[in-house]
């Protein structure tokens, strides 16, 4: 049991951080289950570059990327350390595979990165370590991306991608009540491949699954997923945590792979 589970994150709309509803309960009563880890290493789609890159940054600063939100979002601070060395031992597995990987020593993290570990780990006191998603990766190498970090789940980091089930700003209508049935359709299939630990089809999903271009316009939501699929040192079993579809589109599903973590889970505030 000393290897740890990878998991994939839904993080929703940045107001995800002020209104837990459900999938922040569940969120919480995970971290409660897997424990804290010796650190964490997290993939957000919110910070593209050239070839992956990596925090090595002593003392990551909170990053509000985003605008136009309640002015509390802008006071949450998430002042984890940062784990320097854990940065430079996952950029050298990356070589080791032929992956391009470099460091970054000030970048902080992002809300696709600390809106999640506010929920999880909400002292804020396991060290996190953040990495980018390439400008030109695809399914299949944010799979491999995956791959060439497990060894680190194997010393105690628990490795998350952070993204979203269904991603659709085009129909994203803060507060939508109206779910889309697309939106359902979509993360259905993409549980059942999970339960199956069917990681080929995983690979293949935006190609393959119903109405996975509305889905997902763009890949890079997605991609963390897979990220979080190819860091499992076996994809099954697997835990599923339904957070139900906010704002109409965005499906707050969240997955954990390679084990199954009973949930005690007692929501607070509104869905
Ligand atoms: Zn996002």
């Amino acid at each position: 049991m000393n290897t740890l589970p990878s998991i994939f994150v839904s993080h929703g709309a940045p107001t995800f951080a002020i209104e837990p509803g459900l999938a922040g309960a569940q969120l919480r009563a995970l971290g409660k289950a897997l424990g804290k880890p010796r650190a964490v290493l997290i993939v957000s789609p919110h910070w593209m570059t050239r070839g992956v890159e990596i925090t090595a940054t002593a003392r990551p600063e909170t990053i509000h990327d985003f605008g136009g939100f309640p002015r509390a979002l802008y006071a949450i601070q998430y002042p984890a350390p940062g784990a320097p060395e854990l940065g430079a031992r996952a950029a050298q597995l990356l070589h080791s595979r032929g992956i391009a990987a470099s460091l970054e020593e000030r970048r902080g993290l992002d809300h696709g990165a600390w809106v999640p570990l506010l929920y999880l780990y909400p002292d804020a006191d396991v060290p996190v370590v953040q990495a980018s998603i390439p400008f030109d990766m695809d399914e299949a190498k944010a799979f491999e991306l995956g791959r060439a970090l497990a060894p680190l789940a194997e010393e105690y980091v628990l490795i998350v991608g952070s993204g979203s089930l269904t991603h659709n700003l085009y129909e994203f209508r803060m507060g939508q009540a109206q779910e889309e049935a697309y939106a359902a359709e979509f993360s259905a299939w993409i549980r059942q491949a999970v339960l199956d630990g069917d990681t080929e089809r995983l690979v293949q999903a935006l190609q393959r699954a119903p109405h996975a271009a509305r889905a997902h316009p763009t890949t890079e939501h997605f991609l963390p997923l897979l990220v979080a699929a190819g860091a499992a040192a076996t994809p099954t079993p697997a835990t599923v945590l339904d957070g139900g579809i906010r704002h109409g589109v965005l499906a707050m599903e969240s997955y954990v792979f390679g084990r199954h973590v009973p949930l005690d889970v007692e929501e607070a505030g509104h869905a």
